[in-house]
């Protein structure tokens, strides 16, 4: 049986209308790693109990900055476009999907959501508040790798690539700061910057990276991999 991969998604204006937004490389790369892509629209506690209840894994998916409320704190100057009830779901979800003993991968702004849904807190803009920063906000395309990560020996991240070193793209202004105490760092940029977290306990697992695996999947094996080991996982029973 193949298991359904819950996808969280955005709220865009199409034609002038709020509408339910996913990017389509999500989909496609859980399809390709032999799972059921469903995408869930943004709820209430209620919607996120549901999806957890009913769906094998979730997939947190990029998107807006979380509003630093979400984490107690005051927002800094460079903080994006937010979006509080993404947060509010994201982070039931979160909880219920933990409760479900279900595994959790997340990406991009997921690796925030998951972070901060466990109780860890945000860098807010990563480029003017810490010294030294190489350039995560890349101009190349999306698919490009930018810089590389160097992947944790004892992970579930190198494991699972078999890699000590990743290329990567990069999509984010925001990084993890303080970490939860149930996760722990996999893999960090040259200058110090988390670009990987995993859960101390592999059960359930939960691995968040900070750049776009969906968007070289198709061509990259380790980035396949992820995907793969991530619906391996959510078949387990
Ligand atoms: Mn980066």
């Amino acid at each position: 049986m193949k298991p359904i991969i819950g996808i969280t998604s955005s709220t865009q204006k199409h034609n002038g209308l709020d509408s339910v937004s996913v990017h389509q490389k999500y989909v496609d790369s859980v399809i390709t790693a032999g799972g059921i892509p469903f995408v869930l629209p943004i709820g209430n506690r209620e919607t996120a109990k549901k999806s957890a209840e009913f769906c094998d894994g979730i997939l947190l998916s990029g998107g807006e900055d979380l509003n630093p409320v979400s984490y107690d704190e005051t927002p800094h100057p460079d903080v994006g476009k937010v979006n509080s009830k993404r947060d509010d779901f994201e982070i039931a979800l979160v909880k219920y999907t933990r409760e479900q003993k279900k595994p959790i991968f997340a990406i991009c702004r997921g690796i925030a959501s998951l972070n901060v849904a466990l109780g860890g807190k945000l860098i807010q803009d990563v480029h003017s508040q810490l010294e030294k920063s190489i350039k995560h906000y890349q101009e190349a395309a999306r698919g490009e790798v930018t810089h590389h990560v160097k992947v944790e020996k004892e992970s579930l991240l190198h494991e699972i690539t078999g890699q000590d070193e990743l290329q990567v793209n990069s999509f984010h202004h925001q990084a993890v700061g303080r970490l939860a105490d149930e996760l722990k760092v996999s893999a960090k940029a040259p200058d110090g910057v988390i670009e990987a977290i995993e859960g101390k306990s592999r059960n359930p697992m939960m691995l968040a990276v900070q750049w776009h695996p969906e968007e070289m999947a198709h061509e990259n094996e380790d980035m396949h991999k992820l995907f793969k080991a991530f619906v391996q996982e959510a078949t387990k029973p």
